[in-house]
């Protein structure tokens, strides 16, 4: 929910946000930066502004703060003061001397020195903050709030961000574990297996991006995009990831492959046709492979492919390296022999389940279909996920326990399996 000095505070602070991130780019305008200064130079210069704008707005409100608080000090201070006296007239042996110190710490004038009554009968109330000291202190308050509170909800959560490290080891990530249907909790398909260095995105479904920096990797890092089949929820970010790739303060500038099934160019030339030089980069090229039964062969790793019962394009994939470490990835598919043999020993197999079983849809695996795959296959661990809203109200585990007794684990967004 956004409170309504969130959205002042928003629209406030992004003008003078925006405004500081500009300096640099006046500056280069003006040719006091070279064109030739590396990005991630850029980088400081943006993240310099940002450090004075956040320096100045601290300064501010801090130092709004000071005379309010200074002010309340000393009253407090002048209260006690009074009160010790009180405190002390109380043990006097006259009456009227008791009396004569109650009268002197409420402030009425007891000496000629203090003849007016306003200041007298303020004494007591000067001890309390004025007007203007809240007034002031509100400022303050008021001053942080707009620019540490909206500001920080103008970034992304970064607790949940972690940064790049290079892995030596096989790693599968999953990104979406959910479908077409929006879900907080079950993004669209999406998956990244790393090979040391090198980042294959499977499908890419919307959102991808995001959790993809959620994961410490940029679009810049992947170096092979694997595509099950172009159903809008595996393939709706890969527009966002061309035209994003071409971003001028950091663009790419590596060669992308892409591989997808039979007839993938047909739908790649469609969105070239449609978005032309937006998603078409000089910098680097895009290397298209169509696959159906088919081994594509990489540095330290092997891809191969076998046709699935989705779509005619629909095709599985399977990610091996030189030392026989291997991933299975099903996309969508009905139950197919060609899932089995692909998936033969196979360290993990990610199926699909979209459905319960009781619920299974013609061109899709349920838990008791996908277990008999992973035990036909004898995979060493079954991962399942594509899970549509029905599948988090029943038991899968045990839907899938009556036909595999192996390892099983259900999918969640940005599960990490190493190898
Ligand atoms: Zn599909
Ligand atoms: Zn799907």
């Amino acid at each position: 929910m956004v409170s309504v000095d969130s959205d002042i505070g928003d629209s406030w602070n992004l003008k003078a946000f925006n405004y500081l991130q500009y300096i640099p780019t006046g500056l280069l305008s003006q040719g006091f930066i070279s064109e030739d200064v590396p990005h991630f130079s850029r980088g400081v210069f943006h993240n310099l502004s940002s450090l004075v704008f956040h320096l100045w707005s601290l300064v501010s409100g801090l130092s709004s703060l000071v005379f309010p608080l200074w002010s309340l000090v000393s009253r407090l201070s002048s209260l006690v003061s009074r009160l010790s006296s009180f405190l002390s007239g109380l043990s006097f042996p006259s009456p009227v001397s008791r009396l004569w110190s109650f009268v002197s710490f409420l402030g009425i004038p007891t000496s000629p020195a203090n003849r007016s009554w306003t200041m007298g009968f303020t004494g007591i109330f000067n001890t309390l903050p004025s007007f203007s000291t809240l007034f002031f202190a509100g400022l303050g308050v008021l001053w942080l709030h707009l620019v540490y509170f909206t500001e920080n909800s103008l970034q992304p959560p970064t607790p949940d961000v972690v940064p790049f490290q290079s892995y030596d080891g096989m790693e599968l990530i999953i990104l979406g574990s959910g479908t077409c249907v929006p879900s907080l909790t079950r993004g669209s398909p999406a998956s990244v297996i790393r090979i040391s260095d090198q980042i294959l995105l499977i499908d890419s479904g919307s959102g991808t991006l995001e959790r993809l920096l959620r994961v410490g990797i940029t679009i810049h890092d992947v170096d092979v995009i694997l595509y099950t089949h172009t159903h809008p929820d595996h393939v709706a970010d890969l527009v966002p990831f061309l035209f994003a790739s071409k971003y001028d303060w950091a663009p790419r500038d590596r060669d992308l492959t892409i591989i997808g099934g039979k007839g993938f160019s047909t739908f790649f030339d469609a969105l070239i046709k449609t978005y032309g030089k937006w998603i078409q980069s000089e910098l680097f090229s895009t290397h298209l492979r169509e696959s159906e039964e088919d081994t594509h062969h990489f540095p330290g790793f092997r891809i191969l492919t076998k046709p699935m019962t989705h779509l005619p394009e629909s095709i599985a994939y399977r990610v091996e390296t030189e030392d026989g470490r291997a991933v299975v990835l099903s996309g969508d598919t009905d139950y197919n022999p060609n899932l089995v043999k692909l998936a033969a020993d196979t360290d993990i197999l990610v199926l699909e389940s979209a459905f319960p079983d009781e619920e299974r849809v013609k061109g899709h695996l349920s838990p008791s279909v996908a277990g008999r795959i992973a035990s036909e296959s004898r995979c060493k661990k079954l991962v399942l996920t594509h899970l549509y809203p029905i599948c988090d109200t029943i038991d899968l585990k045990s839907q899938c326990a009556s036909t595999y007794k192996g390892p099983l684990v259900i999918a969640q967004d940005l599960m990490r399996f190493q190898l």
